[in-house]
């Protein structure tokens, strides 16, 4: 039989959530997104470079190269739930189950010559062809492997920025460090792109990145209300133009718009969820092919997950046009995933506070050790020091087969019960 897909990655809305009015500019604006990436793919008037989610886009961009994210294709796939049907056709060329399934289904997909991207637009028949691929080990060596894979099939330069992991402190020697290697790799991309480097032009685009940046901040921070006027889920849609856009004016005057419509829920004490009566926070990936499952489970139980490490993951306040190579650096240095736990852990005691949560849920990927920070005991030193109730859901990102959608029903039912007799 015929498998029937749904997408449901633009979906605003489900049993429970109110809808946000701006998702419909923010279809077009993704629309707009991908068709002029599949026009410069197909007529060559412009070249295009493959980037990983927190790599320098802005240098991509400042040298005139459509920028295309793997990642967030990767998500689609996720959310589309295609993704668990792809993963084997990666195994099967040596790409173990156990490994990033966002690699894994992303490669998969373009085995099996798939795009979900078609369904959506039915002119776009494949992902755009790179000219260079671009990455950066600040997440994970994942991104290599996986950027690596793609150099060789399309006979494209593949360049990366190898970036010290689990630190502490950002020192000014890594800032260095990780901007020298950033400055060397203009010569080899102005060799590709055909245009020649403009300071002037880069300091432009770490403007538009810091503003985006800055108001996606304020979009997330509307959550700290009660009733919060967003979720963790509205998030994960919501956050498309800092991951792909950012950079761009468009993205700067989308989150304008997305912001004072939360600002006037929030002087309307509107809530995502109507009778919201406990606030999580989301630590770790998104389960891209459950959100409107999940979502729909919490707010039955009249719970709102108001914040998350993974949307609050694309603020980047260190970029300074000032200073666009090291503040870029520092920027993509600072990320969540790249640091200590030491480190992790003082950052999401101020989560904790800012955004008044009752609980948090820590989501084990089964594929992505990177994003899972509840393996060496950090939930429960978390539950000892700030007494915070810590839920552990096994799950991943993409591959839906590591997920049970009863026995997490059953844990977070469990939890919820917990809070509510505190
Ligand atoms: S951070 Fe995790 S999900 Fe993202 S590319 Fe790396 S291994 Fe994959």
């Amino acid at each position: 039989m015929k498998k029937i897909y749904t997408l449901t990655i633009f979906k605003a809305c489900d049993l429970y959530r109110k809808e946000i009015a701006a998702t419909k500019e923010l279809k077009q604006l993704m629309a707009d997104y991908y068709h002029k990436l599949d026009h410069f793919s197909k007529s060559n008037d412009k070249k295009v470079a493959w980037c990983s989610s927190v790599g320098p886009a802005e240098i991509l961009r400042s040298l005139g190269f459509e920028v295309y994210f793997p990642e967030n294709h990767s998500a689609l796939l996720g959310s589309s739930r295609t993704a668990t049907d792809l993963i084997p056709y990666a195994n099967a060329i040596g790409y173990s189950p156990e490994i990033c399934s966002y690699l894994t289904a992303d490669i998969g997909a373009y085995l099996k010559k798939f795009t979900p991207l078609t369904r959506i637009y039915p002119t776009i028949k494949s992902v755009p062809r790179p000219d260079v691929l671009v990455f950066n080990t600040n997440q994970c060596r994942e991104v290599q492997d996986w950027f690596g894979w793609y150099a060789n099939e399309f006979k494209a330069p593949l360049v990366g920025i190898s970036t010290p992991r689990n630190v502490g402190e950002v020192t000014n020697t890594q800032i260095t460090f990780i901007a020298k290697q950033m400055e060397e790799f203009i010569e080899i991309l102005e060799k590709i792109s055909t245009i020649k480097f403009e300071m002037d032009e880069l300091k432009k685009i770490v403007s538009l990145s810091r503003e985006c940046s800055d108001l996606w901040k304020k979009v997330l921070d509307t959550a700290a209300t009660i009733p919060s006027p967003l979720t963790f889920f509205d998030g994960t849609i919501q956050m498309g133009p800092a991951v792909v856009l950012r950079g761009t004016q468009q993205a700067v005057d989308y989150y304008k718009i997305l912001l004072a419509e939360l600002q006037e829920r929030v002087e309307n004490h509107i809530g995502a969820i109507d009778d919201e009566h406990f606030r999580l926070y989301w630590e770790g990936m998104p389960i891209w092919g459950r959100l409107k499952h999940y979502s729909e489970l919490f707010a039955s139980l009249k719970v709102c997950v108001v914040a998350s490490t993974y949307c609050n993951s694309w603020i980047f306040s260190a970029f300074n046009e000032k200073d666009p190579f090291k503040s870029m650096a520092k920027a993509y240095s600072e990320i969540f995933i790249s640091r200590s736990d030491e480190y992790k852990e003082i950052y999401l005691k101020k989560m904790i506070n800012y955004f008044k949560i009752d609980g948090i849920l820590f989501h084990d990927a089964k594929t992505c050790p990177h994003n899972t920070n509840s393996r060496y005991g950090m939930p429960q030193r978390l539950e000892g020091e700030i007494e915070i109730p810590t839920l552990i859901l096994n799950g991943d990102l993409n591959d839906l087969r590591c997920l049970s959608d009863e026995q997490s029903r059953t844990s977070i039912e469990a939890f919820i019960e917990q809070l509510e007799d505190r």
